[in-house]
């Protein structure tokens, strides 16, 4: 279930990711080195009994299943935010990402960040901004991958409390009157779900759209009420006129009429197929992927939360729906480029990634 082999033409496919939660790159190794900085003490003696504790399937929700003493993946990505203290610890884990980024050979991305989930410990908004910042532009000159970033609200804490982050974390956003540092250029939501629906952020989305922000919303799969959530994203968010994207939103195939909607309003799906494997058998899980594609939904392949997802990045995430879903060389190219045409970057940066995708060899 967690991993196969990359194969080469997966490996060189040029890539673009739109679903990834910057916290959720964390690697082992780069919180065990923050720790040791921050002279933090994680409840692991060694560098090998922290690297066993990612062995563990986060696939338990206690919301939905009840309490059985697991932990949660939630808990899990928290627990290894403790590390992140200073500017340039944030500046590190950007860094990582991008670098791991180029290895891949992802071209371009938009990673998810929040800066509700540190404040609450205590670290300034512009620490977290200021670091990622600087990490989307060295990113770009020292690796060669181009960022624009998310903000998320936090789906759990109250909205009044997002609306004071995001108001704090507006001079980092690229406002369209021009202004603005230029970090992050749409809005989203990220953490647990449950009985927390879309609606309950439409000021936040009207707020950020009115300062010509993108917006998308993550609508989680086999959430309570997902289907619902996804219903909301599409028809009621700022009037139907809201999102632009969904993250993961596979229950989209429990309606009949939530399909036609999606390709009606070209709005496209940001999938993340480990993260749903997880949880369903690869016979449950890999003909719906395949449905939505025969049924023309634009959608894009990406990693979620890597580290804690066994250590399945978006190429990982990419040869599971060559493999499982028996798709051609030149079906993964069309989800390349469903990818281009899914991002916000700038139209000449759009034109350069479908120049590279047309270049692909598909022959099979
Ligand atoms: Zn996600």
């Amino acid at each position: 279930m967690n991993g196969l082999e990359i194969c080469p033409f997966i490996r060189d496919l040029p890539k673009v990711e739109l679903h990834v939660h910057i916290e959720g790159t964390l690697t082992p190794a780069l919180r065990w080195k923050l720790a040791l900085r921050n002279n933090i003490k994680l409840p692991y003696a060694t560098f090998e009994e922290l690297i066993d504790s990612y062995k563990v399937t986060y696939n338990h929700r206690k919301e939905v299943n009840g309490d059985d003493g697991r932990p949660t993946f939630l808990e899990a990505y928290f627990a290894g935010c403790q590390v992140l203290i200073t500017e340039d610890d944030f500046y590190d884990l950007g860094m990582e990402y991008l670098s791991r980024c180029a290895e891949m050979n992802v071209r371009y991305c938009e990673p998810f960040l929040d800066t509700q989930a540190h404040i609450e410990r205590g670290i300034p908004a512009s620490t977290v901004l200021n670091g990622f910042l600087h990490a989307q532009q060295d990113g770009a000159k020292k690796y060669g991958v181009k960022s624009n970033w998310i903000f998320c609200f936090l789906r759990d804490r109250p909205l009044q409390e997002g609306l004071d982050a995001y108001a704090a974390a507006r001079p980092w956003a690229r406002l369209s009157d021009g202004t603005g540092k230029g970090l992050f250029h749409a809005v989203g939501l990220a953490a647990n779900e449950f009985e927390s629906p879309p609606l309950r952020f439409e000021k936040g989305f009207r707020i950020a759209k009115k300062d010509g922000l993108h917006v998308t919303l993550h609508c989680d799969v086999d959430q309570k009420d997902a289907a619902e959530h996804v219903r909301e994203a599409i028809f009621d968010v700022c009037s139907g006129q809201g999102t632009e994207r969904i993250d993961h939103g596979l229950n989209v195939l429990d309606q009949p009429d939530l399909v036609p909607a999606l390709n009606q309003r070209g709005i496209g799906l940001t999938l993340c197929p480990h993260a749903y494997h997880r949880r369903q058998s690869t016979e449950t899980l890999f003909p719906k992927i395949k449905k939505l594609i025969e049924e023309n939904v634009k959608l894009c392949i990406n990693s979620d939360d890597p580290t804690y997802m066994h250590d399945v990045w978006i190429d990982g995430n990419m040869q599971k729906v060559y493999t499982y879903c028996a798709l051609s060389k030149a079906d993964m190219v069309r989800l390349g480029k469903n990818g281009v045409e899914m991002c916000w970057a700038d139209e000449q940066t759009k034109k350069e990634l479908m120049v590279e995708l047309d270049q692909v060899d598909v022959s099979e």
